[in-house]
């Protein structure tokens, strides 16, 4: 397909990345990206990149991601509560300031020939060329104008975070909360130079509002910081801050808004990165998938022989994965909104519940990457010694086959009994909303008192994870025994639930 002109609005990761492959792919076409703000005043501290966004990103274009890599930052990860602190190795893991970023994505896509123009804002509609990359992001003008077309929906979280950042290096990125007289926060905070962190932090709401945040939000003018708040975590973090400061860039409090669309484009005009759709930030993707949607694009566009079929093409390859890390995200980020409730357990055990809140990784295969974490977390779990823990093949059978007393219950394994199904005592439970949802709030509320719950519901993957996740709020509200109808299929997804104390029992269906 030939391509004269090509305008990319936005020049944020996803727009100057598709800017460089477009141009590398149609030589001949002129590539004008426009950014409305100007070069190194960007918002933001570091992003994460993971290795999978690595080798993806190598896949399509080695020279630039060896620009990334040269100017990123490596790190481990770790969890701390209290004194206790875990480690868990990552192999890949790396950061880099959006500035950093920003700036050699720049450098790539003027190498390549595209006109980078700053301090110029567009819109679609005022634009002449033969293909609108619309990369304008998180508050897309072109999908508000085009709100028909793209038939967006808009979706936030109910706890609030905040972006900042401090000038020395972590030693390691850490997840850690912070108990304060108004309540619970927590920082996800990373190094991604020499001298910098990103810190973000959440809370929620009533802790948010006790602190006096919802006051200084309001109060905050636009394109400032927040220094009240900024100066209350300062000192509520000293000890990971070290002593250090934090600072803002235009930092306040948000609630994390997701973004979905019916349809990603329109006639010569076509949505990527965060103006297409948004996944929180807990699984660190963003960025990655803005890159990704751009390598699609690209892709489809030179593999097509009109750009109806192209843009049809792109987006009928990446909704699939989008919204698979979407679904993950949104299990993220409710897990991460009510995390100060698990703050009980052993943090070995912690970061077991941690690894497979998405359903993405498995209690098995986190036994085996990261066993000097899970043989303690497992250990703690079952109450015994460590050594007594088999091996990663071995542990989810393990799980299910261990004991549980509960009030005057008493269970040789985890697996429920089908006597316990119709027992006085038990209620029935069906799970058909996202657990995270008013209506599961509402029903949770108005449970009629029972010893035991049973949760049922369909039996896909998705709605397993939900009846699961429900599992859990429902056993802290209540403090009740849970059971959670499984399909046999799942037994290892049924074995991390148990052993991170989502449910007490499982029942194995099909
Ligand atoms: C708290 C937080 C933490 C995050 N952490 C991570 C992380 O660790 N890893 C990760 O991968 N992602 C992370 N992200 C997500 C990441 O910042 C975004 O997803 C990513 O920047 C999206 O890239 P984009 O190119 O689609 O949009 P953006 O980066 O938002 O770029 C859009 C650009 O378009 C410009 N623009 C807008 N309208 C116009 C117009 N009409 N004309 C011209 N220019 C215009 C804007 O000025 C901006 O520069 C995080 C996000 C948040 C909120």
């Amino acid at each position: 397909m030939k391509l004269d002109t090509i305008a990319v609005l936005g020049g944020g990761p996803g727009g100057l990345y598709a800017a460089r492959l477009l141009k590398r792919s149609h030589p001949e076409a002129e590539v004008t990206v426009y950014e409305q703000g100007v070069p190194d005043k960007t918002f933001g501290f570091g992003v994460g990149l993971a290795s999978r966004t690595q080798r993806n990103l190598r896949l399509a274009d080695e020279e630039s991601l060896d620009g990334i890599v040269a100017a990123a930052h490596g790190h481990e990860m770790s969890m701390r509560v209290g004194d206790n602190e875990v480690r868990l190795a990552h192999g890949e893991l790396l950061a880099i300031g959006r500035a950093t970023l920003l700036s050699v994505l720049q450098k790539y896509a003027e190498d390549a020939g595209v006109e980078l123009r700053f301090g110029e804002r567009r819109s679609a509609s005022g634009i002449d060329a033969d293909l609108v990359v619309a990369a304008d992001g998180i508050s897309s003008a072109t999908r508000t104008d085009l709100a028909e077309e793209f038939g967006p929906e808009i979706t936030e979280g109910e706890g609030l975070y905040l972006w900042c950042g401090t000038d020395f290096a972590l030693p390691r990125a850490i997840f850690t909360p912070v108990a304060t007289e108004h309540g619970t926060f927590v920082a996800h905070a990373y190094p991604y130079a020499p001298d910098r962190s990103t810190f973000l932090i959440e809370t929620d709401e009533k802790t948010w509002r006790r602190a006096g945040f919802d006051v200084s939000t309001r109060e905050t003018p636009n394109g400032e910081s927040d220094q009240l708040s900024l100066s209350y975590l300062q000192e509520a973090f000293s000890e990971t801050l070290q002593g250090n400061r934090l600072i803002g860039n235009r930092t306040k409090w948000l609630r994390f808004r997701t973004i979905r669309c019916r349809s990603w484009h329109t006639r010569n005009t076509v949505l990527l990165g965060d103006a297409a759709h948004t996944a929180h930030y807990s699984i660190g993707s963003g960025t990655k998938l803005a890159m990704e949607d751009a390598i699609a694009l690209d892709r489809a566009v030179l593999a097509s022989g009109d750009l109806g079929e192209a843009l049809a093409k792109y987006e009928a390859e990446r909704r699939p994965a989008v919204e698979h890390l979407q679904a993950i995200a949104e299990r993220s980020m409710a897990w991460w909104d009510s995390f100060p409730d698990r703050l009980a357990m052993p943090v070995e055990q912690l970061m077991i519940a941690y690894m497979t809140r998405a359903g993405k990784v498995t209690v098995d295969r986190f036994a085996e990457s990261a066993p000097q974490v899970a043989r303690p977390g497992l250990a703690a779990f079952a109450g015994v010694a460590i050594d007594e823990v088999p091996s990663p093949a071995s542990v989810a059978e393990w799980i299910l086959d261990q004991p549980l007393a509960c009030g005057a219950h008493r269970f040789p394994r985890r697996i429920a009994p089908e006597t316990l199904r119709n027992a006085g005592g038990t209620v029935p439970v069906e799970i058909s909303a996202r657990p995270w949802t008013p209506e599961t709030a509402d029903l949770i509320a108005v449970l009629p008192h029972a010893t035991a719950y049973w949760l049922t519901g369909p039996d896909d993957r998705e709605a397993t994870l939900d009846r699961l996740d429900a599992g859990e709020r429902i056993r802290r509200a209540t403090g009740a025994l849970v059971v959670a109808d499984v399909p046999a299929g799942l037994r290892t997804v049924a074995a991390g639930a148990v052993a991170s104390e989502r449910v007490d029992l499982v029942a194995f269906t099909g």
